[in-house]
């Protein structure tokens, strides 16, 4: 049973060309048929023809609708073409608009495929767009992904560069992000001054290049860009120094102890406040509760209102309320009396079997049961207990190494990022390791120079580092001097390669999402920011 042909179809692709007929359902699936209305030229002498030939129907998926996938059923002319030069005779009739020669789905289904897969890869895409009544394989998400999308080429100004593993230790590619627009400009299969000074030769608008501090991309920028900025990123630069320090520290592990804390010179760290245990907190909250039900009550009943109004008002028992305002201030909950255990009456003698080195607290709960202790071993247990952590701290303390790269972070935070606990260790370390004092001071000069805006406190630091005695802090300087303008760049610019790290954050959790399997342009792909403007392109037709 068809209904009448419908004029109005807006729902149709292309509803300039596509003339509804009829819409049918058979099970899970809709029937849409149509017919076109146009008049088509020969592809390859582009002479308009209206000779019918004969008729075939074309079978498209479209999007799906309520749940139920569609079909779209397209009643197409083959035509002839009738200019006498040409050398084709017949052809077969196209419909651009509504999908590209050869395709079995919709230009605007393709686009939802092509989302898809962007999002999700080849078979979980398959298998979400099942779940929403549309039926293609796998390699189809992954060929509509793969398809070139025709986007407009935007200059870029300020690009960060930097590796990531392909195989962690074994290949690497090349990552460019846009830091303007926070986007993947573009990924390079390898790690090569060469792709990326190529790359750079393609797109010369680039002024300014973020990197690490790998020679690799320098060369790579000089030779490609040689007029762009280079900045040298600053978190790489802290680590390069943190490094430094750790390789300093290396050669005075031996100092690097900490004897116990009885024969420390000082004493105890000192604490911040202990948190409160569960059960601490739970009674804090309780006593709260109470108090300010207390304190209701009292207003209560310095507004003038009766204990029975009171009770009437707050729902608190009346005996509760005649006590509270007998008592004239908060009841706190006594704290309940324990009887002391009996096991304290035998003390002396278990005191005197475990100097003895009876260290077992069954055997001494036997032995003072057979002497009429009424009790259980329990309670001697957590009285042998008690004794024997005292006896084990004892037996442990000995001196405490740290390890350098452990004094090397220490060393290189700003005095107020120190909890009171670090500054405490470091204090400790620097008694033991008294070079710790013109290392950290160092550090923290470096860091001065980074944060100043100054090149020319960078500089000034350089210097400094040279002429000190520590052999791996001279190199590094040395090193900082050969990069010097992109490490006054990094002083003096706002750019560095924070957006990079986290673009490659991403593509660490796309490759893994592929399993590792994907290859390098389905990576790439999907790397790169989603091209909306997707247009397909008739196929060339060879004649
Ligand atoms: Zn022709």
């Amino acid at each position: 049973m068809a209904p009448p042909p419908c004029r109005s179809q807006p729902l149709l692709p292309d509803s300039n060309v596509l003339v509804l007929e009829a819409v049918e359902q058979i099970e899970d699936r809709i029937l849409v048929f149509a017919r076109v209305n146009q008049y088509p030229s020969c592809p390859v002498c582009r002479t308009p023809s209206g000779s019918c030939h004969s008729r075939y129907r074309r079978c498209l998926q479209d999007l799906p609708w309520q749940g139920l996938s569609v079909q779209l059923w397209l009643t197409l002319r083959r035509l002839r073409c009738r200019n006498p030069d040409c050398p084709r005779k017949i052809f077969c009739e196209q419909v651009p608009g509504t999908a590209p020669r050869y395709a079995r789905q919709t230009s605007r289904l393709s686009e939802v495929v092509r989302a898809v897969g962007y999002a999700t890869g080849g078979l979980p895409g398959k298998r979400l767009l099942e779940r929403l009544a549309v039926f293609v394989g796998k390699d189809v998400v992954l060929r509509h992904l793969k398809q070139e999308a025709a986007v407009e080429r935007v200059p870029i100004r300020n690009l960060g560069v930097d590796d990531w593993a392909w195989r962690k230790g074994q290949n690497y590619g090349t990552i460019l992000v846009d830091l303007d627009r926070h986007c993947v400009a573009d990924l390079l299969p390898d790690r090569s001054a060469e792709t990326v000074a190529a790359w750079l030769r393609d797109h010369p608008t680039v002024q300014i290049i973020a990197r690490d501090r790998g020679g690799l991309y320098a060369d790579g920028g000089q030779a490609g860009a040689p007029r762009a900025l280079q900045v040298a990123d600053r978190f790489h630069l802290v680590l390069n120094l943190s490094g430094a320090i750790e390789r300093v520290l290396e050669e005075h592990r031996r100092d690097l102890t900490l004897l116990p804390p009885e024969s420390a010179a000082s004493s105890d760290p000192p604490r911040g406040d202990a948190k409160p245990t569960l059960h601490q907190a739970h009674k804090q909250q309780v006593r709260q509760y109470r108090m300010e039900r207390y304190q209701w009550v009292v207003e209560l009943h310095q507004q003038g209102y009766s204990q029975a109004a009171i009770h009437r008002e707050t729902g608190i028992e009346r005996k509760t309320i005649r006590r509270w305002l007998r008592s004239g201030q908060f009841p706190e909950r006594k704290t309940p009396h324990r009887r002391p255990s009996k096991v304290l009456d035998w003390e002396e003698y278990l005191r005197r079997r475990w100097n003895e080195g009876c260290h077992n607290a069954t055997r001494l709960f036997q032995e003072i049961r057979q002497q009429g202790y009424p009790g259980g071993r329990r309670m001697v247990a957590i009285v042998v207990s008690r004794w024997r952590k005292a006896f084990t701290a004892k037996q442990t303390a000995r001196p405490q190494r740290i390890s350098p790269k452990h004094v090397a972070i220490l060393i290189a935070r700003a005095p107020d990022k120190l909890t009171p606990e670090n500054q405490y260790l470091l204090d400790r370390l620097e008694a033991t390791c008294p070079e710790l004092v013109p290392l950290r001071k160092l550090a923290l000069e470096f860091q001065a120079a980074l944060t100043s805006k100054n090149g020319l406190a960078m500089i000034r630091w350089i210097e400094m580092a040279r002429h000190s005695p520590f052999g791996p802090l001279v190199r590094f300087a040395y090193g900082l001097r050969k990069d010097l303008s992109a490490v006054t760049a990094a002083v003096e610019t706002p750019w560095n390669s924070g957006q990079v790290e986290g673009q490659i954050n991403r593509l660490k959790t796309i490759k893994r999402q592929m399993y590792g399997r994907g290859g390098f342009a389905l990576l790439r792909t999907r790397v790169l920011p989603y091209a909306t403007s997707l247009t397909f392109q008739p196929v060339a037709h060879a004649p």
